[in-house]
């Protein structure tokens, strides 16, 4: 399962480190590995900062909606006042894939349904997966990457750390 973040506010770099450190502590989950941080153009409306925006792994038994659940509950630890649509944020969490898992409701789609689209997501991604990995419609990531455009998307020098240092 790989897990999208994202923050614009209010120390986007500690706000990342803290959300790994969140990730961390859902349980029966663990975080395996983590991306480089980059550094994105804010898509949202207005004038906003822009992003650090990272990805992780996280290998976990939690069913989809309950990994959600907590998604959601570190988000909100983290300051996260939902305003308007894609306005700037404290920190944004999105669950990009879930294995090969297709699943839409009311509260969740699966995979992500802008991932494919968002070079701040597939980049990161890139990092910490297997390149031949398969997107949702069938395309591997490689051959994504090679027509992904790198506007306004720089990698960072920032780290990003798994929480738990037994585990490096
Ligand atoms: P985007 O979806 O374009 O990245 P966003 O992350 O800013 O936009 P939010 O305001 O964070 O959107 O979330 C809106 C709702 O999206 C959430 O309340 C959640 O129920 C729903 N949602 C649907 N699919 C997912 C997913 N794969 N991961 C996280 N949330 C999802
Ligand atoms: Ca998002
Ligand atoms: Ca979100």
């Amino acid at each position: 399962t790989y897990i999208g973040l994202g923050s614009n506010l209010d120390g986007p770099h500690r706000q990342l480190q803290a959300a790994v450190r969140g990730l961390a502590e859902i349980p029966s989950s663990r975080v395996e590995q983590v991306s480089g941080i980059y550094r994105s153009r804010a898509v949202g409306p207005g004038d906003q900062p822009d992003y650090l925006n990272a990805v992780a792994s996280l290998e976990t038994a939690l069913p989809e909606h309950r990994l959600l659940d907590h998604l959601q509950a570190i988000e909100q630890r983290q300051g996260r006042v939902r305003s308007v649509r894609w306005g700037p944020r404290t920190l944004d969490l999105d669950i990009l894939l879930y294995g090969d898992q297709h699943l839409q409701d009311a509260r969740l789609t699966i995979p992500h349904p802008r991932l494919m689209e968002r070079n701040f997501v597939l980049v990161p991604l890139a990092e910490i997966c297997d390149a031949k990995m398969l997107l949702p419609d069938g395309t591997e990531l490689v051959t994504l990457l090679a027509t992904c455009s790198r506007d306004h998307l720089t990698r960072t020098d920032l780290p990003l750390t798994l929480a738990d240092a037994s585990a490096q």
